[in-house]
């Protein structure tokens, strides 16, 4: 839509709601990263001679009412909105709606694609995808004869740590907007959590632009090999951090593909590393998107593993924890608000799937917590993804791992209380415990699942499996007390 406004034609309309930030407790850096962006995109816009009717409302309807009233305005345009709740929102209030073009794939595109499909592998989408925008092809077909390197880009973590292998983030300094959005969050009694702002996080689109240039010269050569692995001193490896930027608007995923592709073509970044990228980008995330429209807002309420205890108290700040994969991983999301897709995945994920967390708190806690967290973002990563809730729909078997994973891909382990071998005893590893538990608890269920029946008859054999079924019992009875 501001892709065809002039000044001469358009008024900008920005709200800021209370009630959206007064709906959750947000980490810090989520909010604020939120907001001073918004903030920031009011004044370049003014800059370019823009009237913009900045709000300050109690919520976005009454923001767009005080707009009309005030303005008289005939027409209210808004791009379609990334959530159901804003979609809602903007036709109870009759705004216009433009086709979104912040995706590669529109909501449309993707049912037209799923139309007919028995699954919805993601590998399928991704190869349309790849067909479609002729990224890394040549002639139709992969341009190394490959779709998928995977394989390549699993690989465990350096052997020694070495910190000049990661390049450092770029780091904006915080000015007066900056100040002004972290004291209006106290001011209106927003409830946050976190480490404050740092200047990690860019809130202009010049900013973005350089931290994405930055990506793709520095760290995108290194990023493939590794990007599973998981190092206690460093928090973001070579990982690109720019899904926030794409989700507000402030970077284009064409513009990140087209700049990928170029640095491939040019010689300076080796396939496994592009593909392992532009597979995050091209197809996760936009499959992901696909998917939250396609399945609805009943999918979201998803719980076929009957998961509900609570989020555990570390999670929440309010406990500590001796699982030091856990505690470590907390923390980066603590000081940053973000952390890489393997921790997220095989850290929290595994961990609130084995422990039976309830899915809905899960998603909720996900979608506050991280700078780039949105309902379509974390509703199909929790629910599908994450915790299996949906029965297979989107991953055709759970991300379920012990100990042996973690310590294979990450340096956790050495010094952690527990010991990732133990199943059964004092410092038995929970990972490893409840691995067992959870095959042993949904046995019958995944007995049929043919990805699964090695996993479920090796649990079955397990001689100590009563014993490991009594540990586990406990873990979760010190699990809900704080004290794991
Ligand atoms: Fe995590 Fe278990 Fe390793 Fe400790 S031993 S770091 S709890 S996987």
């Amino acid at each position: 839509m501001l892709a065809s406004a002039t000044p001469a034609t358009h008024q900008i309309l920005m709200i800021e709601s209370a009630e959206k930030l007064r709906s959750k407790r947000w980490h810090v850096q989520r909010a604020h990263f939120m907001l001073a962006s918004l903030r920031r995109f009011a004044t370049e816009l003014r800059s370019e001679g823009f009237e913009v009717d900045y709000r300050r409302a109690q919520s976005f309807g009454s923001g767009i009412r005080a707009h009309r009233k005030e303005f008289r305005a005939e027409r209210v345009i808004a791009m379609e909105p990334t959530s159901r709740a804003g979609l809602g929102m903007l036709r109870a209030n009759h705004v216009e709606l433009t086709r979104s073009n912040q995706f590669l794939c529109h909501p449309d595109e993707f049912s037209a694609w799923a139309t007919g499909r028995k699954s919805f592998k993601m590998e399928d989408f991704y190869r349309a995808q790849r067909r479609r925008f002729g990224y890394l092809m040549d002639d139709n077909q992969p341009v190394t004869g490959r779709w998928n390197y995977d394989e390549e880009n699993r690989q465990p973590p350096p052997r020694r740590s070495d910190t000049q292998r990661w390049p450092r983030p770029i780091v904006t300094p915080l000015d007066e907007i900056d100040e002004a959005v972290l004291s209006d969050l106290d001011e209106l009694g927003v409830q946050v959590w976190g480490a404050r702002p740092s200047g990690l996080w860019a809130t202009s689109r010049s900013e973005a632009v350089r931290r994405l240039r930055d990506f793709v010269e520095e760290a995108l050569p290194v990023f493939g090999p590794h990007e599973d692995a998981m190092l206690s001193d460093n928090w973001h490896l070579a990982h690109s951090r720019l899904a926030q930027y794409m989700n507000i608007g402030l970077l284009h995923p064409r513009e990140v593909c087209d700049q990928v592709e170029s640095a491939f073509r040019s010689g300076v970044v080796p396939i496994a590393s592009a593909e392992g990228f532009l597979r995050q980008v091209l197809g996760w995330r936009e499959y992901v998107w696909g998917v939250y429209w396609l399945w609805g807002s009943e999918y979201g309420k998803r719980n076929e593993l009957e998961a509900t205890r609570a989020l555990p108290a570390a999670f929440l700040g309010q406990a500590t924890t001796k699982m030091r994969c856990v505690g470590q991983t907390l923390k980066d999301l603590y000081d940053h608000g973000w952390t890489h897709h393997i921790q997220r995945l095989m850290i929290l994920s595994n961990f609130a799937l084995i422990a039976g967390i309830d899915p809905q708190q899960m998603t909720q806690w996900m979608w506050a917590g991280f700078v780039d967290g949105a309902e379509w973002v974390m509703v199909p990563n929790v629910i599908g993804m994450g915790l299996h809730a949906d029965g297979g729909s989107m991953a055709t078997k759970p991300y379920a791992a012990g100990g042996a994973y973690i310590d294979r891909m990450s340096d956790y382990c050495k010094g952690c209380a527990y010991d990732r071998r133990k199943r059964v005893g004092e410092d038995a590893c929970p990972f490893t415990t409840l691995y067992w538990d959870f095959l042993a608890r949904h046995e019958d269920r995944f007995a049929k699942n043919h990805r699964m029946t090695r996993q479920v008859h090796a649990a079955k054999n397990l001689a100590d499996l009563p014993a490991v079924r009594v540990q586990a019992t406990e873990m979760l009875h010190r699990l809900g007390r704080g004290e794991l």
